[in-house]
């Protein structure tokens, strides 16, 4: 269902409300005790001027009062900002919870054609906005609020003519305000859109910076970031000139308006028409309101922006996730048969084209063929990363799509080709698909994967801290590691994504041999560009253009007359010795 951006925010409050009304009546009552100082400022002036009471008897109660006024703003004033702060971060928490609980329900369709950076963006500076506008914006403009609608009413009880005189600029001030920052909104996002092109350039090239030095692009890339340095200069100068421009004729204003108040009082005075506590009383009330009121053009236009962020987080909140299934959670197990399977990614060209293939309980079957042949596509299909819609695939005899989605998943062992590793220690990293694995069971699948030994000469072994704050692992080790975490699993169905890629043909053969020695017990399917990866296969696959154009034993490949064969006679003479070394370390 879709939801419009302030239904979720409303929805988001409930459980700080209460303390959100508490932040807002915490104000009240300090802007009250503001506002009282000018009562007693009139009363003790007033009294004075009769000479009913003394100068000692007036002006300590008034001191004290007016200290004690003050203090108690400040304590209603902290209270204001204590509950907003809880109340506006409970709010956050919750929006930034469900929000990435969120994309992690999107489907990956969804992540292909998403830019990350302006994902992260949402969910960071977007939800910043929001929880400033919170905090501060909203009780903010409820003060200036209160300020006026409690002000207006004590000075109209004084006195009329006084009352104009005295607030005759600020709705003046007001409007100049809030047309300003109208005016001027461009400005501003011109600089935010400048500083995420820097933010992106500078991005880029801490990503690439292997690139950039083996290029030796560092010039050309320096010039980039200066342009762009320099635009954001610009923009930033432009945007400081306008606001200068800005706060100097809203201080006219402002000095305009506190002026007329003094001045008109005076008249009125020396006509007999105002008390002197009464003008006092006018300048104070005056005083204290109009720079609340000056700066509420630039909190109305930062509010602004929070409106433009709660609607592009709502954007991806509104993004289908994967469906909830109620489908129960049976294993899943037994042969994969595909029939007539065709699929496209969004937007693009066919990945699979009527493809029909079957591969048995426990088979071990290599998928062959060049890269964007569709083999990293069928394993994304049978894990339901995407769904389909021409052909069937069923899993044990039933189809894909009337199994369970988490089940299907939980069947699988996946080792990618640059598999992703978290920033935790290497155990964490092992036992993720299975976290009540015993220490024997960690070491049985680490020596499996053949790092066991790299591992034990880490400084902490399998405590040490993997990513930027710990080890940097090679390529060939990262995928070891995740080869001993797929087997630590012992899926139902294993899938090597071209896996061996980054190991040395030594390494691979005892992976292979590790492999071998669970034949039978789980289908395994290996992704392969080499064909020495092939291998250890009963069967292999020859994909092309998303079709399959061959399929057999290596023997029965060998001995047609086809894309099998052929590339066999030109890769089997280059890496003639390197494959006879690993088939016989296979073969042992
Ligand atoms: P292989 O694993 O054989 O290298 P893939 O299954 O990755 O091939 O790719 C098959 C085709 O689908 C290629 O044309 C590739 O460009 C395209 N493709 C793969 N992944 C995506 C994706 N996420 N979005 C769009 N197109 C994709």
């Amino acid at each position: 269902m879709q939801k419009s951006a302030k239904r979720t925010l409303w929805e988001l409050t409930a459980g700080q409300r209460t303390r959100y009304a508490a932040a807002i009546g915490a104000m009240a009552v300090g802007t009250v005790f503001l506002l009282l100082v000018a009562y007693v400022l009139q009363r003790a002036l007033d009294t004075l001027a009769t000479g009913e009471a003394s100068l000692a008897d007036t002006l300590i109660p008034a001191g004290v009062a007016i200290v004690a006024a003050h203090a108690l703003n400040g304590l209603f004033t902290y209270l204001r900002g204590r509950w907003a702060a809880q109340a506006s971060e409970g709010i956050v928490r919750q929006l930034r919870h469900r929000l990435y609980e969120h994309l992690e329900r999107l489907p990956c369709d969804y992540h292909d054609h998403v830019d990350t950076g302006d994902l992260v963006q949402r969910c960071s500076s977007d939800v910043e906005t929001v929880r400033v506008f919170l905090a501060s914006q909203v009780v903010e403009i409820a003060r200036v609020g209160l300020f006026v609608v409690v002000a207006i009413p004590i000075m109209l009880m004084q006195d009329l003519r006084m009352t104009l005189v005295s607030a005759c600029v600020l709705p003046v001030l007001v409007l100049f305000a809030v047309m300003f920052f109208r005016k001027v909104r461009s400005a501003f996002q011109d600089v935010d859109e400048a500083e995420g092109r820097l933010t992106t350039v500078l991005q880029e090239n801490l990503t690439g910076i292997r690139v950039v030095r083996a290029f030796g692009r560092q010039e050309f890339e320096m010039d980039k970031f200066l342009e762009r340095n320099g635009e954001f200069r610009d923009l930033e100068f432009r945007l400081f000139h306008i606001l200068a421009n800005f706060w100097t004729l809203s201080d006219v204003l402002v000095f305009l308006q506190i002026g007329l108040a003094l001045i008109g009082g005076a008249y009125f005075v020396m006509r007999g028409e105002l008390t002197i506590g009464q003008w006092v009383l006018f300048f104070w009330l005056v005083r204290t309101i109009i720079w609340p009121v000056r700066h509420i053009g630039r909190v109305l236009a930062d509010s602004g922006k929070a409106t433009v962020a709660i609607g592009r987080i709502q954007e991806v909140l509104n993004e289908d996730a994967e469906s909830e299934e109620d489908l129960p959670e049976m294993p899943v197990r037994g042969a994969i048969a595909v029939r007539n399977l065709s699929f496209a990614y969004r937007d693009c060209q066919t990945a699979l084209d009527k493809l029909s293939l079957t591969i048995n309980e426990g088979e071990t079957v290599a998928l062959l063929g060049p890269p964007g042949a569709g083999k990293s596509t069928l394993v994304n299909l049978l894990v339901r990363l995407y769904d389909y819609d021409e052909g069937t695939i069923h899993i044990g005899g039933r189809e894909l799509r009337s199994l369970n989605r988490d089940a299907v998943r939980d069947a699988f062992g996946m080792v990618l080709q640059d598999p992703f590793l978290y920033s935790r220690t290497v155990r964490e990293n092992v036992v993720i698909g299975k976290s009540t694995a015993a220490e024997h069971e960690v070491e049985e699948s680490a020596r499996a994967a053949d790092v066991h030994e790299n591992i034990v000469e880490f400084q902490d072994g399998y405590e040490t801290l993997v990513g930027e704050r710990g080890v940097t692992l090679s390529g060939g080790q990262r995928q070891r590691l995740a080869i001993a975490r797929a087997l630590l699993k012992q899926p139902t169905f294993l899938v090597l994504d071209d896996s061996l890629s980054a190991v040395d043909t030594k390494t691979e053969a005892q992976i292979l041999r590790a492999l071998a020695s669970r034949r039978g017990k789980q289908t395994t399917i290996l992704i392969a560009h080499r064909l020495s990866s092939t291998r250890p296969a009963d069967r292999i696959f020859v994909l092309d253009h998303g079709r399959l154009i061959q399929q057999g034993t290596h023997e029965e490949l060998l001995a047609a007359d086809g894309p099998y064969g052929r590339l066999w006679s030109i890769q089997g003479t280059l890496e003639d010795e390197i494959e006879r070394d690993l088939w016989g370390a296979v073969d042992a």
